[in-house]
């Protein structure tokens, strides 16, 4: 697994492991960490390498989950030629391992191949609405043109490949200065700072579990080798940020004060998976819910706050 100490790649090495597979993860630890994976560290299925994925590497596997690219945007912002280079060739160096190892390979994209979409929800079948120039680009287009890469592996060298848009996803291990909504949200309540909102407030998203993915990303990959994707995985309850940001503040009990900031360039105004497909092919069933979910995050924020304090008394 590449990416495999960020958010959504540690709870996928955890469970692959737990199924009694040996995994073995490269991470150059840009925005992940080895606390993310710190139960896993002696276990003897599990191993982790320090690569960086824009360059090429070889070993033997026979299943290839590529995950590698920060997905906030302030850190995929932070060196957005880096952001491109690590999706395009990320998956390049990673589309060639599958294929010196007739190897299965599932790519990690993302519903900000949709771009700011027109249609809501979005299909698989919707092309998007992306700008190639702004200040997003760098993310989107590198997660286009790796999508473009896989189908193109596919149809010349007939490599299996697994394409998911994931939808907005979060759960512990999200990294607290991650700079994602709910983080933010969840770390602002809890030490009564402001809330930050950008723009008014008006646009949606629609907020998935980690559990929920990490069960979609293990089912997609079983599916016979004819289902290549696109396919996305995501849950459709959909949220304006004002009533996020409202839910949040009234399940931590806070005294914090909405304020409002301006919206960043290319802010999609809306966002919603149609999981018709989905429900199809793997009987997907996003079901935990926004509040469900919120609690288990907002204990690991409230652990991850507790510990700094007692480390700072030290
Ligand atoms: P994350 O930032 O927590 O994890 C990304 C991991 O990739 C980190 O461990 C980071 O150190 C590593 N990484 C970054 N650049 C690298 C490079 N050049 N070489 C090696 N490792 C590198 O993000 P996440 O939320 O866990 O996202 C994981 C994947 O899922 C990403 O590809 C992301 O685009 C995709 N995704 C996530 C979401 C979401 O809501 N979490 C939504 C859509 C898509
Ligand atoms: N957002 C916000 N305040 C924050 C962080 C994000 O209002 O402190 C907004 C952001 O502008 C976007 C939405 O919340 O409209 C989701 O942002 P996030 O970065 O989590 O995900 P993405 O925009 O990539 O879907």
């Amino acid at each position: 697994m590449t990416g495999g100490a960020g958010f959504v790649g540690s709870h996928l090495c955890k469970r692959l492991v737990e199924e009694e597979n040996y995994v073995l993860c490269l991470d150059n630890f840009f925005t992940g960490s080895r606390d993310n994976v710190a139960e896993l560290l002696d276990n003897p299925k599990f191993k982790i390498v320090t690569h960086d994925v824009v360059n090429p590497f070889h070993t033997d596997v026979d299943e290839i989950y590529n995950l590698a690219c920060p997905a906030s945007p302030i850190h995929y912002q932070y060196d957005p030629i880096k952001t491109t280079k690590t999706s395009v060739l990320g998956i390049l160096n990673m589309l060639q391992l599958a294929q010196d190892n007739h190897a299965k390979i599932m790519q990690a994209s993302t519903s900000e191949v949709y771009g700011d979409p027109t249609q809501n929800p979005q299909k698989e079948t919707y092309w998007g609405n992306v700008n190639p120039i702004g200040t997003r680009s760098c993310y989107d287009e590198g997660k286009r043109v790796a999508e473009t890469f896989c189908m193109d592996y596919f149809m010349q060298y007939k490599i299996r490949v697994k394409i998911i848009r994931i939808f907005n996803t979060y759960g512990p291990n999200m990294d607290m200065n991650d700079g994602r909504v709910i983080s933010n949200f969840i770390v602002q309540a809890l030490k009564d700072e402001d809330i930050t909102i950008y723009g008014d407030g008006s646009q949606t998203r629609s907020f998935q579990y980690v559990d929920n993915l990490i069960e979609g990303m293990i089912s997609v990959m079983a599916t016979p080798d004819s289902f290549i994707g696109p396919i996305n995985l995501g849950n459709p309850n959909e949220f304006t940020i004002l009533q996020l940001a409202q839910k949040v503040i009234e399940m931590t009990n806070s005294k914090a004060k909405i304020v409002m900031k301006p919206l960043p360039q290319d802010d999609p105004k809306q966002r919603k998976p149609d999981i018709t497909l989905a429900k199809k092919i793997i009987n997907y069933n996003p079901n935990i819910l926004l509040e469900e979910g919120l609690k288990k995050t907002i204990a690991y924020f409230e652990m991850l706050l507790s510990k700094k304090a007692i480390i700072k008394r030290i």
